[in-house]
């Protein structure tokens, strides 16, 4: 639709015209009435001037005058809207709350620092983002969490080296741009000083806030294709510290990138694994002592992946617990266990790995017990193995779910017990069945007579609680000898079985196979 703006503007001065010749022609009619321009004529222009050369000379500075005042308008508002475009590029380019630079202001000091210095001298990127942000802000509210922002941009500020540009790059992130005028000394001091800085708490209320941050470095140098790519080092770097245990910081190297793209296909793949049931359980054999006698398992996760082959936990326990995937993990596990262990003699137990993070699920025991009912698998077939770590967290919901797993008949075993707290806090708190010790312990008992000293005091403390001690890690005859001697009454390693698969498990068990005990060589390979 053809805008009619442009019709109206001319109408409008056409009829402003129009008024001020108007104007002109009252005054040169007023004028005339009072005999002005006869004195006027008569005192300038010495009576040359006609009445109607006057009527013109009104009308023009009547014209003269209106346009000396819109010119006056016109260019108050210019220097208005300068001065309001203005304010939207600062606001464009700070952050709101902080007064700091943002994103856009950070990534075109840094751009700039690329190309007009071609990167000398040497500059650093420090990317910073606080930890326990998120409980300040749920626990206290919006407005603290703003105290905080603000507290940490001041803090910055305040060691913000000349030349320097500290941002706001949203969130509870913040950068620093920082040249390095005498090289790369001091920028370590630096980093530390505002790690310490911003760990001091905030004062906000007569509540103390405490948040801390973990920092991730980047020199810029000419192999950043730009701004954007620094940024994305730095923020490897950071991720690198928040995962090898926050409040510290990390320097960026190339492998980073590589690490974090494989860590992200690993996720992937995991998940995909879990969801599909493709991680397998294997079994080690646990035996009475000194009789050697079959009397359980250990269930143990074994991932068979497409390309890297037989992976063991410590490639993907971890993982599982940080995509919150460990409870499918073990559910799992745990179901088809208990489908296999069926079929297996009736004396024979099931030892299961629950993780820390499980025993915050108020429901365990309730899945537990389904999985049993499900699968018709006996509760006092099942041990449930758990590590000092699930105690530290909430003692009291970790005490219900034992409880309750132990009166549906389900065996409560502490693992790698030596490793840990080992409080006998604990071991009086809770009502556990067993005492797993661990193997760092037990294969170094024929050799320290220290650490002998100390398995036999773990196995009398047992003892005197009524629990019962199985030794992991067994790998030779003098060890199992060793700890039968001290009243140890189990054992598990690779002196009587390694990890193996259902099928090898029950091969094991045929009475028709002559083996009687596993060949430790091949179990794991199977
Ligand atoms: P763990 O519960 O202490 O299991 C015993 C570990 O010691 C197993 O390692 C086993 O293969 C190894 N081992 C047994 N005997 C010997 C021996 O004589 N010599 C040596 N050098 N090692 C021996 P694995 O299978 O790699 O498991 C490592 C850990 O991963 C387990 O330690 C357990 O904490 C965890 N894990 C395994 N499966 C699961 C699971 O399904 N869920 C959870 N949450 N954790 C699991
Ligand atoms: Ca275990
Ligand atoms: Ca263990």
């Amino acid at each position: 639709m053809p805008s009619d703006k442009p019709i109206s503007w001319v109408r409008g001065e056409m009829y402003e015209t129009l008024c001020l010749l108007v104007i002109g022609a009252c005054c040169w009619l007023i004028g005339i009435t009072l005999g002005a321009f006869e004195r006027i004529s008569g005192f300038i222009l010495a009576n040359t001037l006609t009445d109607f050369l006057m009527l013109a000379t009104c009308m023009g500075l009547a014209l003269l005058g209106a346009s000396t005042r819109k010119s006056f308008v016109l260019r108050r508002i210019m220097l208005e809207r300068d001065a309001a475009a203005k304010q939207a590029e600062a606001i464009a380019r700070h952050d709101a709350l902080t007064g700091l630079a943002n994103r856009r202001l950070f990534l075109e000091a840094v751009e700039q620092h690329q190309k007009s210095t071609g990167c000398e001298p040497l500059a650093a990127v420090l990317l910073i983002d606080l930890d326990r942000f998120k409980p300040v802000n749920d626990l206290y509210g919006h407005a603290a969490g703003n105290a905080v922002l603000c507290a940490v941009a001041e803090r910055l500020q305040a060691h913000l080296p000349r030349q320097g540009t500290a941002a706001r790059l949203g969130g509870d992130e913040f950068a620093m741009l920082i040249q390095l005028e005498a090289g790369s000394e001091g920028l370590v001091r630096l980093v530390e000083q505002v790690i310490a800085s911003i760990a001091a708490p905030v004062l906000w209320n007569d509540n103390e806030l405490k948040v801390g941050a973990t920092v991730g470095v980047t020199f810029v140098t000419a192999e950043h294709a730009d701004a954007d790519a620094v940024l994305h080092a730095a923020d490897l770097a950071m991720y690198q510290g928040k995962k090898e245990g926050r409040g510290t910081f990390r320097v960026f190297k190339s492998t980073m990138d590589a690490e974090l793209r494989a860590r992200a296909q690993m996720e992937a793949e995991l998940r995909v694994a879990i969801e599909a049931g493709e991680i397998e359980p294997f079994y080690q054999p646990v035996v009475a002592l000194p009789s050697k006698e079959l009397i359980g398992v250990e269930v143990l996760a074994r991932w068979r992946h497409p390309t890297r082959g037989l992976l063991s936990p410590s490639h993907f326990i971890a993982v599982a617990e940080e995509i919150g995937m460990i409870a499918d993990l073990s559910y799992s596990l745990i179901r088809r266990a208990c489908l296999d262990a069926r079929e297996w003699p009736a004396h024979l137990t099931l030892a299961v790995n629950v993780a820390p993070q499980q025993f915050q699920d108020a429901w365990l025991s309730e899945r537990i017990l389904s999985i049993l009912t499900e699968t018709g698998f006996p509760p006092e077939r099942l041990e449930v193995e758990i590590t000092e770590s699930a105690l530290i967290q909430d003692l009291d919901a970790t005490r219900r779910t034992l409880t309750s797993l132990q009166n549906l008949g389900v065996r409560i075993a502490l693992d790698d017990f030596g490793t840990g707290y080992s409080s006998l806090y604990h071991l009086r708190e809770l009502k556990f069945d067993k005492l797993k010790i661990d193997r760092t312990y037990v294969d170094s008992v024929t050799m320290s007579d220290e650490r002998a000293k100390l398995v036999d005091a773990i196995i009398k403390l047992g003892s005197s609680l009524g629990l019962v001690t199985t030794a992991e890690g067994i790998e030779t005859e003098a060890s199992s000898n060793w700890m039968s001697d001290q009243g140890c009454e189990f054992g598990q390693g690779y002196l009587f079985g390694k990890p193996m698969p259902k099928a090898a498990m029950n091969d094991l068990l045929d009475p028709r196979s002559a083996q009687g005990a596993v060949d430790a060589t091949t179990s794991e390979a199977a």
